[in-house]
């Protein structure tokens, strides 16, 4: 049986910023069902520290990067079984704020040595140092947070194997060589061939240099990161790793993601029973402040508001689309000026375009239930779920064809369609042209109510599961192990 240590530093529902807290929150349960010894390491945010009430210490450690002394934690991850550790170091982790940023949603200035401390003391479980008796076979780390672990890994003898998971490779924990300098790390990570990167220290290169195995959130974007256009500088070193790296595709919690069962929406259906999703529809058109129209064609979107998301794209899309009666329900947080962009939007479309401002994991839930369709019309997107969350409702994807998105949903063309595969509609280019003619595409389709339906039944009926991916990784495990002997 492998021993597994997850090392991450976001866990749905504890902790949350993007993917990597859902990936976080499912995949060490579904590893746990298959019988591997899983246990997850995680800071202890504040939050994180509140809503773990049923914990005992198991461990104290003195690490070089922190002035106190820095506890170990016990619990459980939600109601599994799996075992939690978290990493209580009150002057780098107990404070208000997010995990990465403060109130303001500025990175918090000492992020290098709070991800330092993380990562130290999860070498030390990984060691087993801290006292469990309990040595893992394989440290799974995952983005820049936990990028030092393979590297001050690399450096023990007697070390686990490695597997370091890319959720964005764009965000790389740089910092300047004077914070450096300041987290008493061996100074010969310093290095192009090792952590530095154009004059600083990257925290994302000790998993992509030291790492045994590499994986990333889909097949697409694992061949994506080999190219300039979605490398980030990083595309060179990600070819010559390319033997080592593989694409997993995320999947679904379905106990959260179910029609059936989801008790923050109005009406719950099925695939037998789709005419009530129109009972979503309704109250996501009275919630959103959209007329009540049956007919008109509801564009949902849930999404981070940044460049990556492309919701940039939608008004200019839009443009030719409201005479025809579109309608756009968004839900996003993020940066400013968009935000301004879509408010102005609300302000030019009374009752045709809504939205809300803020993270809303409940309201996401009623968007995907109501829309008609959600729209993703992403420039990169390693994974993304709202793709594979929608098609379990009956709610049309429509997205750009780059990395996860194209490896989840298939594009409605006629022979598609005639074998019930086609579940929504793919486009490339990222411009607002691009997207509007898969938009006119898909209102097209939704007239013909035989066609529309077969496309929401052929994504109903996928199966984006959780044992599937994670049987992957537990070959990713073994490889690796395999690998470092
Ligand atoms: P990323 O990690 O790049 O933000 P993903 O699609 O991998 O993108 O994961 C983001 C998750 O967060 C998705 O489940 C998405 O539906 C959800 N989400 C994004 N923005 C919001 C929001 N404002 N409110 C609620 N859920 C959101």
């Amino acid at each position: 049986m492998h021993k597994i240590l997850f090392a991450t530093s976001e866990v749905h529902p504890l902790v949350k910023t993007g993917g990597l807290s859902e990936v976080s929150g499912a995949l060490p349960v579904a590893l746990y069902r298959m019988g591997l010894d899983v246990r997850v390491v995680l800071p202890g945010y504040r939050p994180v520290l509140a809503a773990c009430t049923n914990v005992r210490v198991v461990a104290q450690l003195s690490l070089p990067a922190s002035v106190e002394p820095v506890r170990i934690l016990e619990g459980a991850l939600g109601r599994s079984a799996v075992p939690l550790y978290v990493v209580d170091a009150p002057a780098m982790f107990d404070r208000p704020g997010g995990p990465y940023a403060d109130l303001a949603d500025r990175d918090w200035p000492d992020n290098a040595g709070r991800f330092t401390v993380f990562c130290r003391a999860a070498v030390e479980l990984g060691m087993d140092r801290a006292g469990l008796r309990w040595q893992p076979d394989v440290v799974h780390c995952h983005d820049w947070q936990s990028g030092l672990i393979p590297a001050l890994l690399a450096r023990e003898p007697l070390r686990p194997a490695t597997v370091f998971t890319i959720h964005n490779i764009a965000y790389m924990g740089s910092f300047d060589r004077a914070h450096f300098e300041t987290l008493g790390l061996p100074p010969d990570l310093f290095r192009p061939e090792a952590m530095e990167f154009y004059g600083q220290f990257a925290f994302i290169k000790g998993g992509l240099v030291f790492a045994d195995l590499i994986t990333t959130v889909s097949p697409t974007y694992a061949r994506e990161i080999q190219t300039p256009q979605y490398g980030c500088g990083l595309d060179g070193l990600m070819r010559h790793r390319s033997a080592d790296l593989i694409g997993i595709l995320n999947g679904v919690d379905y106990e959260l993601w179910d029609p059936a069962a989801d008790t923050e929406i109005a009406a719950r259906y099925d695939a037998q029973s789709l005419e009530r999703k129109s009972g979503n529809k309704r109250a996501l058109q009275r919630e959103m402040g959209l007329h009540a129209e049956e007919a008109a064609f509801v564009l949902g979107a849930v999404s981070r508001l940044a460049h990556q998301k492309g919701i940039d794209l939608l008004p200019g899309a839009l443009a030719p689309l409201w005479r025809e009666g579109v309608q756009l329900a968004v839900l996003g947080a993020g940066d400013g000026d968009l935000q301004r962009r879509i408010a102005a939007l609300t302000a030019a479309q009374p009752g045709q375009c809504g939205a809300y401002f803020g993270y809303n994991d409940s309201l996401s839930h009623r968007l995907i239930a109501g829309a008609d369709a959600l729209v993703m019309p992403s420039r990169y997107e390693p994974c993304g779920l709202g793709q594979l969350y929608c098609q379990r409702y009956g709610t049309v994807p429509i997205v750009r064809r780059t990395g996860g998105l194209a490896d989840s949903v298939t594009p409605v063309n006629a022979d598609a369609l005639n074998a019930d595969m086609a579940t929504g509609l793919v486009f490339d280019e990222p411009s607002a042209a691009a997207l509007s003619s898969a938009l006119r595409a898909a209102m097209f389709l939704y007239r013909v109510p035989s066609q529309w339906r077969r496309v929401q039944r052929a994504g109903m009926q996928r199966d984006f599961g959780w044992a599937r991916s994670a049987r992957r990784y537990a070959e990713v495990y073994r490889r690796a192990r395999l690998q470092r002997q």
